[in-house]
């Protein structure tokens, strides 16, 4: 199965996706996890990609796109795919398509995520996660357990300021994605407002 997970920061898209690929047994794999991995190394691709996400703007597509192509190339993806956060521009939408028309394949399914904006700021600025299993947690709606409560740590753009910019760019720059999938027959709307295990069995019965 190759499939695409796209909605607003918060929507729930890499917790969902954690759910869901052990069931379907294909990579997960997240741009937005992939550009903090290689600002963590260091490398100059990374830090260029910081200083973009810092502030809650996108990285380019060209870095995004290299990033994202090459990993959904190696055999680990032969059988599928959940791409988490790319693509999320209308040029990532075109490179992706020529890459995968290239390969043969085609994408079977994007589920689009939807939260109303007035939760999104919540949700966001109470998002921790777990440095050590790299689980996220919620401090009011999905609390992390006593032994790992103290190592919890919060992105440095989950502040109120970078979230409402992220909100901005979501309407502005990733919105335009939603009719380009719409017109290829693809596009399921998941309401993702509820408790974590009623959202993964609305996916589930959608996927079935
Ligand atoms: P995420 O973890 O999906 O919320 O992504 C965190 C940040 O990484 C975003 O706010 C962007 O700065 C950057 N990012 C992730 N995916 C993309 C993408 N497909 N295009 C551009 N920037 C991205």
């Amino acid at each position: 199965m190759r499939m695409i997970l796209i909605g607003p920061p918060g929507a729930g898209k890499g917790t969902q996706a954690a759910r869901l690929v052990d069931r379907l047994k294909i990579p997960h794999i997240s741009s937005g996890d992939m550009l903090r991995a290689a600002a963590r190394e260091g490398t100059e691709l990374g830090k260029t990609a910081q200083s973009f996400m810092k502030v809650g703007g996108l990285v380019t597509d060209d870095i995004v796109t290299g990033i994202i192509l090459e990993r959904i190339a190696k055999p680990d993806c032969a059988q599928g795919f959940m791409l988490d956060g790319f693509p999320r521009t209308p040029p990532q939408v075109e490179a992706l398509n020529q890459a995968l028309q290239s390969s043969g394949v085609t994408l079977d399914i994007v589920l689009l995520l939807s939260v109303p904006d007035e939760l999104i700021i919540e949700r966001i600025t109470g998002r921790r996660s777990d440095p050590v299993t790299g689980a996220i947690y919620h401090l009011k709606y999905n609390p992390p357990p006593s032994e790992v409560v103290g190592r919890m740590v919060q992105r440095p753009d989950d502040t109120i300021e970078a979230c409402r910019e992220r909100l901005a760019k979501y309407h502005c720059d990733t919105e335009p994605v939603i009719p380009l999938y719409e017109a290829q027959g693809i596009l399921k709307r998941i309401d993702s407002v509820g408790p974590l295990d009623e959202i993964t069995a609305r996916i589930v019965a959608i996927l079935r």
